[in-house]
């Protein structure tokens, strides 16, 4: 019999390879052991054949079967296949993306639910019985010494050693093995949540009379308006028919608040999926969660492919959230993803914000009735004053304008929390030569390095290059200047500004460490800290009871960029950092800076809030043609130089109008490509990167048909020609970045 198998590699294909008679065949979606090329890797069986075109002399035969059963369920494995269809990416990948990875490296499906840990006796005797020169066993024992117990991939990881070492270990009486009780030993309650105001009540209603089939819910509701009530409540109602939940966030190192929310009200088998979890841990979590013992799994974007048996509800919480389309690699949309998988299940999905994506918004407006509403804020609270304060017409230091410092003095002086957002770290973005007007460059990107520490030294923000700042100017030996502010000289300022005011940053710089934020936020809460500075991280669900102001330090940025979906983010940003303010009893302040007072988008937003916004950006969205009115796909290409960037896209359009692509797509008789238009190409906004030139040709159509029918001619084709070979290109199916 002949295997189609899915390899981990740019490919984009899958590979043929033979099982002889009388061997066991492996489950479809279960691992095999192939010969590829001189290696040996781990592949997954997604196709059962009697014939192949691979010449008898060229097939192989397999390895050996690592699974007795599929790692996906059929469900799953159907999702990731449609998604490699959909994003046109190497289905290898795909599936790789989708483990843990463990499991991509061959490791069993059922050992791993168990931890290891040293016996009594292996705690007083091992190191003293082992010989010196069993030197792998040592450093199992001395890793398994400094804690409680831990999967077998971690300790093999740590201590350089294989499955045999540990036991050994195991038969003379040193470790032990046991199955993880953490999660297991929960009593299973659901705690009661506080009783729910009238919208709240309608939501969960609406969402629990949905459950058993499917349907797309928007639940748009501005900060504090309690979605999350909404999501436990409702998926309290899912866990009482025996099901599972599967809870998708932005970030879970930026929002602790959330799942101890949930660990406090589901006293159940839970698992947290996130990117600091150790390969053990994970693959134990994911275990967890396809042997259906937890009942709830939160976890980031790639949670989404989280296997759960008994999936009866899926929530995204800040929907809107860019994290949620992966951005290099397989780029595929979680948000798209989940909303598929919860169609395919029969199930409905929550997509919870206070400012939701376009497309979700205009998904609720051609379905009204998906459509559910959170229309004040939970605990009484006031919804926060907008205004603007025009930098034009008065004096600033620093960045801080007068009006603004004024109102920053007159809430400290009340008792407020002030919280300062700039969508900047590092100290200054800019250092200059006053003498001759140079600034200082990355060498490698086309970007000026920012200043940080105080002045000290340059990092570029792109390539991660960092070096010390030299006093003078290289060319005309001025003594040189930071220009403009970050985060840490606004720090900086408001210290000499407000002296004796405890002052804490959130930034990428200075929360580095896991709990570092945990501490900051509790320092905030108890109201030992006054004013906060703060990137991006602040708009992070974050609940700040004690604030009564934001200012915004620098909206225009995102006023007049290129990208389509700029103001789009700037409006969600503005919304979410607002929506900070006065959460509890004192009504808020939200102070926004800018040198364009008369802006739409600003004066929108102040009016009549981000519906208003976004209903004015739909319908600029709707006459230039741009997502949700239309889909779109980016081929973007870098190489060392320009040219061949430039000449690989060239080269791919002509490939388009030659192999008769383009001329279908204006003929209005060939319905399948109608519309469809290629744009570029261009240089990238940021041509030059970490030292490669980038450059990008768009498609643009009125809807997805066309994009995929084309996408699927036009693919192959590009891998075939010789430019592409003096570059890096991919594909980026819905970009939502240009
Ligand atoms: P969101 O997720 O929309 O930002 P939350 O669910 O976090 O809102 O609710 C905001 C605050 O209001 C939280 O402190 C929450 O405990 C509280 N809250 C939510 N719903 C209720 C309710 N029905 N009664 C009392 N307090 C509530
Ligand atoms: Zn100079
Ligand atoms: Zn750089």
């Amino acid at each position: 019999m002949i295997l189609g198998v899915a390899i981990d590699t740019p490919l984009r294909r899958i590979f043929d390879y033979r099982v002889s008679a009388g061997q066991p065949s492996p489950p479809h979606g279960g691992r095999v052991w192939v010969p590829f090329g001189r290696r040996r890797v781990v592949g997954i069986v997604i196709e059962y054949r009697e014939h192949t075109e691979v010449p008898a002399g060229k097939l192989r035969d397999i390895h050996a079967c690592i699974d007795t059963e599929p790692v996906f369920d059929p469900q799953l494995l159907k999702l990731l296949l449609w998604s490699a269809e959909y994003y046109r990416h190497p289905v290898g990948e795909v599936l790789a993306a989708a483990l843990p990875a463990a499991l991509r490296a061959g490791a069993p499906l059922r050992e791993e639910l168990r931890v290891w840990r040293l016996t009594e006796a292996g705690r007083r005797q091992a190191m003293t019985q082992l010989s010196a020169r069993a030197t792998r066993l040592r450093s199992i024992v001395e890793y398994l010494a400094h804690r409680d117990a831990a999967p077998a991939s971690d300790i093999l990881q740590a201590a350089g050693a294989s499955m045999e070492a540990l036991h050994r270990l195991a038969a003379r009486g040193f470790v032990e093995w046991q199955q993880p009780v953490a999660e297991t030993a929960s009593s299973g309650t659901v705690h009661p949540g506080p009783s729910l105001n009238d919208a709240q009540q309608a939501a969960v209603e609406h969402i629990a009379a949905c459950l058993g089939g499917f349907s797309a819910l928007l639940l748009q509701g501005v900060t504090g308006s309690g979605k999350t009530e909404v999501y436990m409540q409702a998926i309290a109602a899912v866990l009482a028919r025996t099901g599972q939940a599967l809870v998708l966030v932005p970030e879970i190192a930026l929002t602790p608040q959330l799942v101890s929310r949930f660990r406090e009200r589901f006293d159940l088998p839970m698992a947290v999926l996130h990117s600091g979890l150790s390969d053990g841990e994970r693959l134990a979590a994911w275990r967890q969660a396809q042997l259906g013992q937890v009942h709830i799994v939160i976890g980031t974007r790639s949670a989404v492919f989280a296997p759960l048996p008994r999936l009866g509800l899926i929530v995204m919480d800040e929907e809107h959230d860019p994290s949620f389309k992966q951005q290099d690699g397989f780029r595929y949309s979680a948000r798209d993803l989940a909303i598929l998988r919860a169609q395919r299940l029969d199930i409905p999905i929550v997509l919870g914000s206070a400012t939701p994506s376009l497309e979700s918004l205009l998904h609720a407006r051609r379905q009204p009735e998906t459509l559910l509403r959170l229309p004040r804020r939970a605990a009484g609270a006031k919804p926060p004053r907008l205004s603007l304060v025009d930098l034009r017409n008065q004096p600033q230091t620093q960045g801080l304008a007068t009006a603004t410092v004024q109102a920053i003095d007159r809430h400290l002086r009340d008792g407020g929390q002030v919280m300062l957002f700039l969508n900047r770290r590092g100290y200054a973005p800019v250092m200059f030569c006053p003498g001759c007007g140079w600034t200082a460059q990355c060498r490698r990107c086309d970007a000026h390095l920012t200043v940080h520490g105080r002045g000290t030294q340059l990092a570029c923000h792109h390539c991660g290059n960092r070096q010390v700042v030299a006093e003078l100017c290289p060319l005309c030996s001025t003594m040189l200047k930071p220009v403009g502010q970050g985060t840490e000289r606004i720090e900086e300022t408001l210290g000499l500004m407000f002296p004796g005011v405890a002052l804490a940053r959130i930034d990428r710089d200075s929360i580095r460490r896991k709990g570092e934020l945990e501490a900051v936020l509790t320092r905030i809460n108890d109201n030992e800290v006054r004013l906060l500075v703060g990137t991006q991280m602040l708009t992070k669900g974050h609940d700040f009871p004690n604030v009564t102001l934001v200012v915004v330090l620098n909206a225009d940025q995102g006023l007049f960029s290129t990208d389509y979906r700029a103001s789009e983010r700037l409006a969600q940003t503005i919304v979410q950092v607002a929506g900070r303010a006065g959460r509890a009893q004192r009504p808020g302040e939200v102070l926004i800076q800018t040198e364009y007072p008369d802006h739409p988008l600003l004066t929108k937003l102040l009016t009549g809030g981000y519906e208003a916004f976004a209903e004015g950006a739909l319908q600029e969205r709707e006459r230039s043609g741009w997502p949700p009115f239309a889909r779109i796909a980016l081929l973007r290409a870098e190489a060392p130089t320009p040219a061949a960037a430039m000449q690989f896209l060239h080269a791919a359009r002509d490939a388009a109008q030659a192999g008769g692509l383009l001329a279908c797509a204006q003929d209005t008789n060939q319905s399948a490509l109608r519309g469809l238009r290629l744009l570029g190409p261009a240089p990238a906004p940021m041509e030059r990167r970490a030292g490669r030139f980038r450059a990008q040709l768009l498609l643009q159509a009125p809807s997805h048909g066309p994009v995929q029918k084309f996408l699927a001619g036009w693919l192959p084709i590009l891998e075939t020609l010789p430019a592409s070979r003096q570059v890096r290109w991919s594909i980026d199916v819905d970009a939502q970045e240009l």
